[in-house]
């Protein structure tokens, strides 16, 4: 299939919030009833497709749905999710500001990272919900999201620290909230890049100046 990276969003697309989260529904039904990965769909309890505004400044763009997730239907709810909460606050913004998604809308066993046939079966579906969203920024949390948007093989310590482009929208690479959970001393790093995202959004960094 063509990449989408340089392609411009499509400029025919409803834009109301309402039409968007019609828009956003219809995939995910489409989503729920997705059985191309077998072993995910036998496993999994329910799909988790994302939340937040349906017209978004910012996208923040997540590996899978763990257990919690799976349970509750709704990305970024656990430990990692709760991380991710606190920095999405910290930037002055609540949950339903942003829209919260992941590359793969079934929880992999185990935990196990997305098998690279998987990110493909479910590219159509994060292509679509992108296309409708339609975000000035997505911020990439993670290898798994930023390889597969950006689609490339580099690290987040190689793609952080400096825009990125996908479709009409600036990407933010970071570190995944669980990994900041294994490895505190990187939280740093992830409140550089949101002050790089801020700036560059025009908005003033809570709690300085
Ligand atoms: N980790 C992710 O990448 N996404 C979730 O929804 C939860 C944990």
């Amino acid at each position: 299939m063509l990449s989408q990276l340089r392609q411009p969003y499509p400029t025919d697309l409803p834009d109301s919030v309402a039409e968007r989260q019609q828009l956003l529904s219809a995939v995910d039904s489409e989503v729920r009833m997705c059985t191309l990965c077998r072993e995910l769909a036998c496993s999994r309890k329910q799909t988790v497709f994302g939340v937040g505004h349906a017209k978004p400044r910012v996208v923040f763009f997540g590996e899978a749905p763990g257990a919690d997730e799976d349970r509750q239907g709704e990305p970024f709810v656990g430990r990692a999710g709760q991380l991710l909460t606190k920095i999405i606050e910290a930037c002055g913004w609540k949950r339903q500001d942003v829209y919260i998604m992941n590359v793969l809308k079934c929880r992999p066993p185990e935990n196990r990272n997305p098998l690279p046939a998987e990110t493909e079966n479910c590219r159509p579906f994060f292509e679509r919900q992108l296309e409708i969203l339609r975000p000035e920024y997505i911020v990439c949390v993670g290898t798994v999201p930023a390889q597969a948007l950006l689609e490339t093989a580099e690290s987040v310590g190689k793609l952080r620290g400096r825009f990125h482009r996908y479709r009409d929208s600036t990407v933010l690479v970071t570190y995944h909230p669980s990994y900041l959970l294994r490895n505190p001393s990187a939280k740093k790093y992830v409140w550089d890049d949101m002050q790089m995202l801020l700036k560059e959004m025009g908005l003033a960094v809570p709690g300085k100046g």
